[in-house]
């Protein structure tokens, strides 16, 4: 391991499901834990998630816990109830911030502790080939630098065609679209192309034209304009939209709370179909996800999204309403 690698080892910490420990058993990140047949690492084939805990408490826990479920369905994978997941979790969660406490002991990781947040993955392979149930872990970690960054400066992003049309999902379950699966190999592949154009994300579009999703994220975007109010003035209208859920894409949860907090505070809401002249006629475009939370998109194929100035208003105005959800 190179030294970056083992204090990152170090700072991880990794509790399994385990009957015979009700709580979670702790393992050492640092030593194998996972036998080499376990088909999650022989084919990819289980399901996960990943939330972000803040001061010690995870964020929309329910909606994540709901959606690992929909995807362990999806893949007929039989999983631990929701308690014992609940426990793993507040146990990786605690260890992770014990060990944040008394840095003279452990290895300096770099992580940004002001902000006391923690990733937390939930982890779900098909288990050892033969047969055995599935193999279930939490891993708890300190967030990337540079989504936190991101937050900050916004990104820019490539258009990249995904090659199936929008309503592949419904016609090809087997796909899995809609799960959180492990088979992220694509999703990262799109990742490194957008980086060697210079970009820093993607937004995916399908075979016929539609807006779809990030390889890690959902797309959300925002229109300002005014109406008729009915008693001849004009109303301000601010919406913000998002691609349809049946089109092949992940339901992110921090856009399905985003939008409940933001209908509360007076948006409209709206759900495509979108195509990336939607994109380019916004007044505000960001890539939203549980980790990085809202990056607003700067250029899209190198065209300016919207003003510097309107991103960063709209931008303070929903990190504000985010920082609302439980
Ligand atoms: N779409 C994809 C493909 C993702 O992988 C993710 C998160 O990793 C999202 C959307 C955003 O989901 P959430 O907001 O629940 O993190």
């Amino acid at each position: 391991m190179t030294s970056s690698a083992s204090a990152q080892a170090g700072a991880t910490v990794l509790v399994f499901l385990d009957p015979a420990f009700r709580d979670g058993r702790i393992a050492d990140a640092s030593k194998p834990q996972l036998m080499a047949t376990d088909e999650g690492a022989t084919r990819g084939d289980g399901v996960f998630e990943s939330l972000l805990a803040v001061g010690g408490r995870p964020r929309k826990l329910q909606a994540h816990l709901n959606r690992l479920a929909g995807s362990a369905r999806a893949l007929e994978l039989d999983i631990p109830a929701e308690d014992a997941w609940r426990r793993a979790i507040e146990t990786a969660i605690r260890e992770f911030r014990g060990q944040q406490a008394a840095p003279a002991d452990g290895p300096d990781t770099g992580a940004d502790s002001d902000a006391d947040e923690v990733v937390v993955k939930l982890l779900v392979t098909r288990g050892v080939e033969g047969g055995a149930p599935p193999t279930c872990w939490v891993q708890a970690s300190p967030p990337p630098a540079a989504g936190r960054r991101q937050r900050e400066t916004g990104i820019d992003v490539v258009l990249l065609d995904r090659g199936y049309d929008s309503e592949v999902g419904e016609r090809a379950p087997w796909l899995l679209l809609g799960a959180k699966t492990l088979s992220y190999a694509v999703n990262m592949a799109a990742l490194r192309h957008a980086r060697h154009q210079g970009a820093d994300d993607v937004i995916f579009t399908s075979a016929d034209g539609r807006v779809l999703e990030g390889p890690t994220s959902t797309v959300l975007l925002a229109h300002l304009g005014t109406t008729d109010d009915g008693e001849g003035g004009v109303r301000t209208v601010r919406r913000l939209i998002t691609p349809q859920l049946d089109s092949g894409i992940l339901p992110g949860t921090s856009q399905g709370a985003l939008f409940t907090a933001a209908k509360a505070a007076g948006w409209e809401l709206g759900y495509g179909p979108l195509v990336p002249a939607d994109l380019y006629d916004a007044d505000a475009v960001w890539l939203i996800s549980s980790i990085r939370l809202l990056a607003p998109v700067n250029h899209i194929d190198g065209k300016n999204i919207g003003t510097p100035e309107l991103r960063r208003e709209l931008t303070a105005e929903l990190n504000e309403l985010f920082a609302t959800i439980e």
